[in-house]
């Protein structure tokens, strides 16, 4: 299975802003010695030894992530705005020619969660194919809502391709094609479901929106068998943990409960997700490093594995 991420932040799209740009320049020149800019190789090797946040930026479109089965069958993982471009992409695979087809699933149906639907362009073309799964009761009601026409110009009946709506039960184990789903609701105001996608041994969760507090980890057993063992737990860290002690009760998670959750559980890799959209490049660096030193202080020979999603990161389990 593989996880590539289109859209990493929460609550609501933050474009990377003119001064974070101004700011990564001056430090980028700060680095650079003579020799690093002799001549266009030169150049070359100076950028791509770079670190990340000053090169690139963790990204600022909203939920959304393409799962691929060993046999490529693609399942979407809700539609914030990163879908958009997932969608252009899909163009060059059938879904132009209306040739598509391809399952969703959505965790809820916060903006966030489904506010790039309505700019996915293989919805609009008939013959394309949609199995759009989801616990959440409704789902074909909460879709087409976002539509009306005080919302949006085109209703969601004016596009064209074939959708298809299946409600699961939470407790109930189904199949997409190879890969089997499991699913849990997750503590959310108005309730977020996490997926659990397991193929040939290797799984896959994410656990976005969640809100796990301090007192919870008492309590936690019943999460446990569900994480259990991750190749990849994909989690909510939305907040510093700072933050979430002020923000009880917003329906999400910081990096250090993520990480104890991560370690007691036995996840081979955290990627940490639902960047909070006042965070810049600098302050998620710093969330991603503290989560690093924690770990550490937790547990010094920890194998556990963390990294901080950002647009474009793919993974392969
Ligand atoms: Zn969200
Ligand atoms: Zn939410």
């Amino acid at each position: 299975m593989k996880v590539k991420f289109w859209g990493v932040r929460g609550s609501i799209g933050s474009p990377v802003k003119g001064h974070s740009i101004r700011e990564k320049v001056r430090r980028i020149l700060q680095y650079a010695s003579p020799a690093d800019i002799l001549d266009d190789d030169a150049i070359e090797r100076f950028v791509k030894a770079l670190p990340f946040s000053l090169l690139q930026t963790y990204g600022g479109n909203t939920t959304c992530l393409e799962i691929r089965s060993a046999k490529n069958d693609l399942v979407i993982v809700d539609a914030g705005t990163g879908i958009r471009e997932l969608g252009m992409k899909m163009l060059a695979e059938g879904f132009l020619q209306g040739k598509g087809e391809c399952d969703m699933v959505f965790t809820h149906t916060h903006w966030d969660h489904i506010q790039g639907l309505p700019f996915f362009a293989p919805f609009y073309i008939p013959g394309n194919k949609f199995h759009i799964h989801a616990i959440s009761e409704d789902i074909e009601d909460r879709l087409k809502y976002q539509h009306s026409s005080r919302h949006f110009p085109v209703g969601f009946d004016e596009m064209q391709a074939t959708r298809e709506f299946i409600q699961h039960p939470e407790t109930t184990e189904w199949n997409i094609k190879g890969l089997k789903v499991r699913t849990k609701g997750m503590r959310h105001p108005g309730n977020s479901y996490s997926y659990r996608f397991e193929e040939d041994g290797k799984s896959i969760i994410f656990g976005s929106d969640a809100e796990f507090k301090l007192e919870d980890m008492d309590r936690i057993d019943e999460y446990m068998e569900y994480f259990h063992n991750a190749d990849v737990l994909i989690f909510d860290t939305q907040y510093t943990f700072e933050e979430q002690l002020q923000k009880i009760d917003w329906g999400h998670s910081s990096a250090s409960i993520a990480t104890d959750i991560a370690l007691r559980a036995g996840v081979k890799k955290l990627v940490l997700f639902h960047h909070d959209p006042s965070y810049d490049d600098e302050k998620l660096d710093e969330v991603y490093l503290r989560a690093l030193r924690y770990r550490e202080m937790m547990d010094k020979q920890s194998k556990l594995e963390i990294v901080m999603a950002y647009e474009g990161l793919e993974l392969a389990v």
